[in-house]
């Protein structure tokens, strides 16, 4: 059999971008830049070498996070696949990079429910970049770039307003444990990274796709959020507290533009 050795370019860029996003995973939630990795048990600092080549702390002896394997893992699945099927609107190299910023924000929001206001600035200079690369192709430069400004203008405004209405919210339910006599425990229902994150992505998808991601990904989220109150009840671990928790719902939001910027 005659194996196409372009296959392992792909296979190596992928396992290189794995190891960048789990290392921003790792370093920027505690120092919002990228400063020498520590171990995240311990906090002894890697050698670098020990830390590329993924192995266990030489302090605490502790293994590698399961993420950070999983992470390795997709990555070299996400880049073989869009090497031999290369999204229609962005390519492979541009969509590579593209995805290497989702799977950032992916596990950072995911693991500290936060998302970085260095990685949205980030965010929101790739998200010019791909918005004017692929709305210009078609609606013509000026066209192209007023979709993808419109587009960050109509995610970031939705998400601005909700944002309004959580902090109303959540102001109102602070006063109410207080009443009750219990300490405020600041729980957001909706992060405000997630206004940015909307912003960025209207960029990328543009004026009209904007609103279809937006509502897919809070259905989504909302849908997922349904099971988890129903697996909650159905363990009796059900309190009136479980309805107000956080939904991370930038997730949903990336999941959704990433169907739309990859696989449509
Ligand atoms: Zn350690």
């Amino acid at each position: 059999m005659n194996m196409d050795i372009t296959i392992f370019t792909p296979i190596l860029l992928g396992w290189v971008s794995g190891l960048f996003v789990n290392y921003a995973a790792d370093v920027l939630p505690l120092t919002r830049r990228f400063s020498p990795p520590l171990c995240l048990h311990c906090q002894t600092p890697y050698s670098w070498t020990d830390y590329l080549t993924l192995r266990p702390c030489k302090s605490c002896a502790k293994s590698r996070s399961v993420r950070t394997w999983l992470i390795q893992f997709l990555a070299i699945a996400a880049f073989v696949y869009f090497w031999l099927l290369p999204s229609k609107a962005l390519g492979f190299t541009l969509g590579a990079i593209v995805l290497i910023y989702f799977g950032v924000i992916t596990v950072i929001d995911l693991e500290h429910r936060l998302i970085l206001h260095p990685t949205s600035l980030f965010g929101a200079i790739l998200g010019l970049i791909v918005g004017i690369f692929v709305h210009t192709k078609r609606y013509g430069p000026v066209g192209g770039i007023g979709n993808t400004l419109l587009g960050g203008l109509i995610g970031f405004g939705i998400m601005f307003l909700l944002y309004q209405v959580g902090t109303l919210v959540a102001r109102y339910r602070a006063r109410r444990m207080q009443a009750a006599g219990k300490a405020d425990d600041e729980e957001e229902a909706l992060g405000g990274g997630d206004v940015y994150l909307l912003g960025v992505l209207g960029l990328m998808v543009g004026a009209r796709a904007i609103l279809s991601v937006f509502l897919v990904g809070v259905i989504f989220g909302g849908f997922v959020s349904i099971l988890l109150i129903i697996s909650l009840l159905v363990r009796r671990r059900y309190s009136n507290d479980a309805l107000m928790t956080f939904i991370p719902y930038g997730p949903y939001f990336i999941i959704t533009a990433f169907y739309a910027l990859f696989l449509s």
